[in-house]
This record gives C-alpha cells, sequence and structure tokens, in this order.
C-alpha cells in the first residue's frame, strides 16, 4: 500500500486492530492520527509504530462517546494535516453480557454510547475534511452484528455492532456524491485484549437449547485471527484498489460463521 499523500483517523488506535491499522497506515506513508482515552497509553503505542519526527503518529485524548471531546479532536486532527482521508471507526467495548432482565439501562447506553454514538460523532464530525476531496470511512463492527454464537447475553453489544452495518449503508448512499466511500468491516475473533474488560453476569441462567460453537476457527484450525489481519483488509478499503466498493460489509472470520 502506498498512503504517502493521505491523512488517516483511527479510533482505538492505541491497541489491537485499531493499532495494526495504525502501523500499516504510518508505514505505507500517511499523516496518522489515533484517538483514544488515555494519552500515554496512546503515546506508548505511537512510539512503537513511528517513523522518525516526519511521520510522527498524532495522538489526541478523547472519549469517542463524547461529542465536545470528539469535536475538538477532529478539529486539531484536521486542521493539522490540512484534512482527512481515511476515517476508521475502530473504538469499541464489549461491554457486559448478560440476560436481558439483568442488563441495566446504564449497561445498555454505555456499550451502544461506545460503539455506536461513538461511530456517529467520528464520521459526522470528520465529514467537513473528507468532504475536501473525497475519502474513504472503514467501521469496524462485527460478526456479533448478525450472528448469535454462545457469547449470548451480549444483546446491546451484538445491536451496537449490527447497527454500524446499518450506518454504513445509509451513509454511504448519502455520501455517494461526495466521493466518500463507507464500509463495513465485519471480524470474528481476533486476537487482542478486548475480552479482558468483559463483564459477563448470570448466563448460565440462559438454559440455551443448543450449545453454540465458541471462538473455533475452521481456517485456523481453532484460534483467532491477527489484528494485522484485519488491517490489511482495512487498508484495501482505504484505498484505490476498492474504489468501486462502498455501502457493504466484509466479513474477516475464517469461516467462523459457517459454524
Ligand atoms: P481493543 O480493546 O484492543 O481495542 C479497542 C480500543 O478502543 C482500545 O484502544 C480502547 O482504549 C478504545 N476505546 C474503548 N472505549 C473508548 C472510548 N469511549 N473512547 C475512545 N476509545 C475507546 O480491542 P479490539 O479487538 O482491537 O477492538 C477494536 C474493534 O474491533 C472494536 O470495535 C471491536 O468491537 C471490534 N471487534 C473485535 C473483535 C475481536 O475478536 N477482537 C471481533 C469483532 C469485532
Amino acid at each position: 500500500f502506498d498512503f504517502r499523500d493521505k491523512s488517516a483517523v483511527i479510533t482505538g488506535g492505541g491497541s489491537g486492530i485499531g493499532k495494526a491499522a495504525a502501523a500499516l497506515f504510518a508505514q505505507a506513508g500517511a499523516r496518522v492520527a489515533i484517538i483514544g482515552r488515555d494519552l500515554s497509553d496512546l503515546e506508548k503505542a505511537a512510539e512503537e509504530m513511528s517513523f522518525g519526527a516526519e511521520h510522527k503518529v498524532y495522538c489526541v485524548a478523547a472519549d469517542v462517546s463524547d461529542a465536545t471531546e470528539m469535536a475538538d479532536a477532529i478539529q486539531a486532527i484536521g486542521g493539522k494535516f490540512g484534512g482527512i482521508d481515511i476515517v476508521v471507526a475502530n473504538a469499541g467495548i464489549n461491554g457486559v453480557w448478560a440476560p436481558l432482565e439483568e442488563l441495566e439501562v446504564d449497561e445498555w447506553n454505555t456499550t451502544i454510547g461506545i460503539n455506536l454514538r461513538g461511530t456517529f460523532l467520528t464520521v459526522k464530525l470528520a465529514l467537513p475534511f473528507l468532504k475536501r476531496r473525497g475519502g474513504s470511512v472503514i467501521v469496524i463492527s462485527s460478526i456479533n452484528g448478525t450472528r448469535v454464537f454462545s457469547n449470548s447475553g451480549a444483546t446491546a453489544y451484538s445491536c451496537s455492532k449490527a447497527a454500524q452495518v446499518a450506518f454504513c449503508k445509509m451513509t454511504a448512499l448519502e455520501l455517494a456524491k461526495d466521493k466518500i466511500r463507507v464500509n463495513a468491516v465485519c471480524p470474528g475473533a481476533i486476537e487482542t485484549n478486548i475480552d479482558d474488560s468483559t463483564e459477563r453476569r448470570g448466563l448460565q441462567d440462559l438454559h440455551l437449547p443448543v450449545e453454540f460453537p465458541d471462538g473455533d476457527v475452521p481456517l485456523t484450525g481453532g484460534g483467532p485471527g491477527r489484528p494485522e489481519q484485519v488491517a490489511q483488509l482495512i487498508a484495501f478499503l482505504a484505498s484505490d484498489a476498492s474504489a468501486h466498493i462502498t455501502g457493504t460489509e466484509i466479513y474477516i472470520e475464517g469461516a467462523q460463521s459457517l459454524l
């Protein structure tokens, strides 16, 4: 990939899939900005992916669910780079996985707020910059948006991920005239630390009628995919190689969802 004349913004770019994507863009010559909640975490990650002072990855602290913080962040990045060409709405949490009766309203709101409102804010606020010369938006959804696994109880998460796909389709249609493409990437299990903060409650009470396979990936013979593999797909969707692709979702899951 060659992104030498491009500027990219990646939310949640300090770890996992976002970090792998940011590193790939930086390596391919793009000006890269990463957004996350903790500036020192971002700077640590940026240190590992920057190539000299000229290609220093720019770090901006913001909570993607906070409209004011995100407006300031995107404004700072768009101003510094003189435009934005690539937006990767990647920040997300698993949140609380629990039976519906036990899922608190606040817990629902937190998951939807970060995964869905965060996507909305990221893309909406970047639009004035994207519109200057067209661009590519890549939203990181999940196979969970369209497929139920044994990680049942992930109702809020799955709804947020399904809605991200709908968001891509609606906005792809609306923004086609501006030469802005919007696509969703739907990963299966990928080796990151996202699960560390998942809170699972009362799932044994669900008494599901069948056992769903969990985490078995036919293509690897078991284990999860790697963030770098997802980054390759993100880069493809950001590049001119995918110039005619918009409003679609692409799965990257090693046949996991065919089980
Ligand atoms: P991760 O935890 O490494 O990455 C998520 C990033 O988002 C972190 O850097 C985190 O700090 C950031 N973040 C969380 N809440 C935020 C907020 N309010 N404001 C700003 N930043 C915030 O995990 P990951 O697996 O790399 O996740 C990236 C995306 O991939 C998520 O949207 C996730 O739903 C999706 N995904 C992951 C998998 C998987 O198996 N790892 C599968 C399908 C989809």
